[in-house]
């Protein structure tokens, strides 16, 4: 085929492509128009997932009538005029093309007026083709009409899921930029229903019961520096570093994360905005994944709403035609700013699980509107230190995130400052330490209950006694010198060829973990010394088991963050602990829970099931009617 020239039609069509995806694409434009043009309220309609209409209606700065057919052309723009200004972009919009693009593949409509202006005006472009200006009566603010989306692009069109995947997806797009925008109000209204809204009362927190509900919102805790007190400021804690602090060369991390025990399966729950852009960025996953160590388990991932101010000099927005990707000038300094944010905010908020009410079949529905912005606000602040000793998190007590506010919120809200906590504001450096127990008995060989400062503890012995091994394994291995214990008779072990190699491949690593081993001969190996924990563990068949598990664990210890030796230490211990239906003297019991108080992450075992429950006193209170 000889080279032509495209028609401009087509050239326009192809162009639109790189903008207009899908119906979100259309939204995420709009709405970052509205946004950069001031606005407080912005109302977006979508029929038949957003083919049929979305329209965009704001109460910003408006469009002069006699600019609206600029408004379509494309590279037109008013908020860039040389090249100059790309390196200190403040507004969410500057490639001109929005419009343009979205005009090529929809029929559009632009309905405008400037605040000061006594008349509005309207103009539509369908296909491409301008219609005349004409003045038009409008509220102060912009509308902007789209209608059949990609009905001249049948290609398009094959590409797009079903009518209620593509309305998801504006709906999540939208909630995006609530989130960091809590100063606006948003309201999304699909097929005539409203399925979204914000308060736009400038409260983070407001927009994150909004977007995730209270269950998951009152689980989710403010990073340092996240200032969400005031209302309806003009300039909340997410103020664009242009605006806030363009001065200011640091990157400057606000935000929420949620707390160790509250998580998704999916990587979904992580937003991200640089100066107030929503992007997509792996090196903001990595930090913020990389800031719960050995938290989560495999396949969980933190929910994050974070936004990163910086000087806009520093960030090239440029990279992407739909700007969701932005370029670091120091990289570096971003993902350790994310980390250093992250972790201080996970660090403080450990605590044992509060137990929930619905245990006790009373449900109790009095939940507080607001949620508590996070008790762990004002608990001492861990250094960012040691993050790689803490246990995995407690899935269990305090209900699925997504699940309808459940009897255990009010228990975790109405608590705060309720009790103190001895030994919480004293902590070392390293998170809360346990409180000085009591220990009352055991249940069911299984459970060791104890009484603390504020109610009753419920400890499971297995879990604990893992957490305690784990640690102190942990410790010996950092300062090279974990305890090995030398069998009197060494144990064979017959492996498949394979197998042995794998083992072989770990003999160092495994020497550093206490285990002595050579070849014995075809594929047998002998097992000299055994981490000191495991010394009474001399039966060939579990021996070999672990063995395997560990030189097999190389994998799993990578998909979630963890290094190959904390990965075996904690698999070492839960071999090595003492088992649920084992009776225990009231020493023995004495002795674990002495042990596990001078944990420093008592709150989960290694594979972060929770090692306790607790029941505070106002809960007990709630449960007997007392107040
Ligand atoms: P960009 O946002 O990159 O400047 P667009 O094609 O999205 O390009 O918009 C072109 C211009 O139209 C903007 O620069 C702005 O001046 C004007 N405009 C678009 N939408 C709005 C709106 N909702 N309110 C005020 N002005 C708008
Ligand atoms: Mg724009």
């Amino acid at each position: 085929m000889p080279i032509r020239q495209l028609a401009p039609d087509v050239a326009a069509k192809i162009a639109a492509g790189e903008v207009v995806e899908r119906p979100a694409s259309v939204v995420k434009e709009l709405v970052e128009n509205a946004l950069d043009a001031g606005a407080r309220h912005i109302r977006v309609e979508l029929a038949n997932g957003g083919l049929g209409l979305i329209r965009v209606s704001d109460d910003g700065c408006g469009i002069p009538s006699e600019e609206l057919p600029l408004a379509f052309a494309r590279h037109a723009t008013s908020k860039v005029r040389a090249l100059g200004d790309l390196e200190r972009i403040a507004t969410l919009g500057f490639r001109g093309e929005a419009l343009a693009s979205i005009a090529a593949v929809a029929g559009v409509t632009l309905l405008s007026r400037p605040r000061a202006a006594a008349l509005g005006a309207q103009m539509a472009v369908v296909e491409g083709e301008a219609g005349s200006l004409a003045p038009a009566g409008a509220p102060a603010g912009t509308m902007v009409t789209v209608r059949d989306l990609f009905a001249s692009v049948p290609g398009r069109l094959k590409f797009l899921k079903t009518r209620g995947t593509e309305t998801g997806r504006c709906v999540q797009l939208v909630e995006q930029y609530a989130l960091a925008f809590p100063e606006v109000r948003f309201t999304v209204v699909s097929e005539g229903r409203q399925v979204f809204t914000t308060p736009g009362d400038g409260k983070l927190a407001s927009v994150l019961v909004a977007v995730y509900g209270l269950a998951v919102a009152e689980h989710m805790v403010p990073l340092d520096g996240t200032d969400d007190t005031a209302s309806a400021k003009s300039e909340p804690e997410h103020a664009p570093a242009a605006g806030a602090g363009a001065s200011a060369t640091r990157p400057q991390v606000s935000g929420y994360v949620s707390r160790p025990s509250c998580y998704k399966s999916t990587r979904g729950y992580l937003s991200f905005f640089v100066n107030r852009r929503w992007v997509q960025s792996r090196t903001l996953n990595f930090a913020v994944e990389e800031a719960y160590p050995s938290l989560l388990l495999t396949g969980r991932h933190p929910i994050a709403v974070i936004n990163v101010a910086l000087d806009p000099a520093q960030l090239d927005a440029n990279v992407h035609p739909a700007k969701t990707e932005v370029r670091f000038l120091y990289e570096r300094q971003v993902f350790a700013a994310v980390q250093r944010a992250v972790r201080a905010a996970v660090l403080a908020t450990a605590e044992a699980p509060e137990v929930s009410s619905r245990a006790f079949a009373i449900p109790d529905w009095s939940s507080p509107a607001v949620p508590a912005s996070g008790d762990g606000g004002d608990a001492p602040r861990a250094s960012a230190g040691d993050a790689s000793l803490w246990g995995r998190t407690p899935p269990g007590t305090e209900g699925q995130p997504g699940e309808a506010a459940g009897a255990d919120a009010p228990v975790a809200g109405s608590d705060a400052g309720g009790f103190a906590v001895p030994g919480a504001a004293d902590a070392p450096v390293g998170g809360r330490k346990l409180p000085v127990m009591r220990v009352l008995g055991q249940v069911s060989q299984s459970y060791i209950i104890t009484e603390g400062p504020d109610g009753v503890y419920m400890v499971d012995q297995h879990a604990a006694h893992e957490r305690v091994l784990l640690e102190r394994m942990i410790a010996e291995w950092r300062s090279r010198a974990v305890s090995s214990q030398l069998l009197l008779q060494p144990v064979s072990i017959e492996l498949a060829p394979a197998e042995r190699e794998s083992i072989e491949e770990h003999l160092d690593a495994l020497a550093q973990i206490g285990f002595a081993i050579e070849p014995f001969g075809g594929d047998a190996l002998l097992v000299r010394a055994l981490p000191a924990v495991l010394a009474a563990q001399t039966r060939p068949q579990p021996l070999r088991e672990l063995l395997l598990e560990l030189a097999g664990g190389g994998a799993e210890a990578a998909s979630h963050g963890e290094t190959w030796e904390e990965h075996a230490l904690a698999n070492v211990a839960c071999k090595a602990a003492i088992k649920a239906g084992q009776t225990l003297s009231p020493e023995e019991q004495r002795e674990l829970i002495r042990q596990l108080e001078g944990a420093s992450a008592y709150q989960s075992c290694c594979h972060g099931r929770p090692t306790m429950v607790h029941l505070s006193l106002s809960a007990l209170e709630r449960q007997f009617d007392r107040r």
